[in-house]
């Protein structure tokens, strides 16, 4: 019945989306966790039985992602790179020319040309500072839900300036930062003003787009209050599409044919 399948197998979330007509009809995300493969197929059978459909209505599986190779099922793989570009260049209706994708535990920024091809591409995976897993330690310190980070943040009217880029070092600060009875709030907006710079810093100048839109996928990107310091750190609008943590698994059933 001309159903497609997108997973995307990340670090610390398995993403599925189900497809008709390049259009998302179902899409959910689990924690990963081993035995990936089978938690995939959970969510496969899920959407199956959800939206009232047989397995035999499903054409194609494309699978992409870290553990993308672990997806037996799949007759298709993709890299994220490639599923990312092309999911964004759809969903933007061509007009992104720049990915900032910050996932659990990388962060990495995609330039495409007006066709929507890959013209330059970087990533930063030697260090958990900025991504995923940065934000969850500093909920886990400052035992503050990462979903109320972005309320929290719009209460501060200064962020703090903190000095720690590398995440031990920023867990010991902001330890430190509460002993002497500094505000949750201005902590928060410090992490995200200090994560965004961090981000300005990837993106450089090359990387600015001088023309085309500039756009924020992942997980993270869900955070108001990081879109908010990246925008004031880049003196530009950044935008966020609507389930910006599935682009990637959608972008994935592009590659189908
Ligand atoms: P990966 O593909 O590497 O698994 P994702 O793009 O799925 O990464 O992003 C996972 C990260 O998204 C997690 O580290 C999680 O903390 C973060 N995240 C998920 N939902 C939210 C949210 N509502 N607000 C802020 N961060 C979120």
């Amino acid at each position: 019945m001309g159903y497609k399948i997108g997973l995307d197998l990340g670090s610390t979330a398995i993403k599925m989306v189900l497809v008709k007509n390049n259009e998302i009809a179902w899409s959910r995300k689990v924690p990963t966790a081993p035995g990936q493969e089978a938690l995939a197929l959970e969510l496969v059978k899920g959407a199956v039985s959800e939206c009232g459909l047989k397995e035999s209505d499903i054409d194609q599986i494309a699978a992409t992602g870290y553990g993308k190779k672990l997806m037996s099922a799949a007759g298709h793989t993709v890299d994220e790179i490639s599923a990312n570009a092309q999911g964004l260049h759809w969903l933007s209706e061509g007009r992104c020319r720049t990915i900032i994708n910050i996932g659990g535990q990388d962060l990495k920024v995609i330039n495409l040309n007006e066709n929507g091809r890959i013209a330059d591409f970087k990533m930063n995976d030697k260090c958990a500072a900025g991504t995923g897993r940065f934000f969850e330690q500093a909920a886990r310190i400052l035992d503050t839900p990462l979903e109320s980070f972005g309320e929290m943040s719009k209460l501060a009217d200064e962020p703090l300036e903190l000095n720690s880029t590398c995440v031990v070092f920023a867990e010991s600060e902001i330890v430190s930062l509460l002993a002497k009875g500094v505000p949750k709030e201005r902590i928060i907006k410090g992490l995200h003003h200090s994560v965004a710079r961090r981000i300005t810093h990837l993106l450089g100048n090359r990387n600015t787009p001088k023309s085309g839109d500039i756009y924020l996928d992942g997980g993270p990107s869900q955070n108001p209050g990081l879109l908010e310091a990246l925008e004031d750190e880049l003196l530009m609008e950044v935008k966020v599409l609507p389930n910006p943590q599935f682009t990637v698994a959608f972008g994935a059933t592009l590659s189908l044919n």
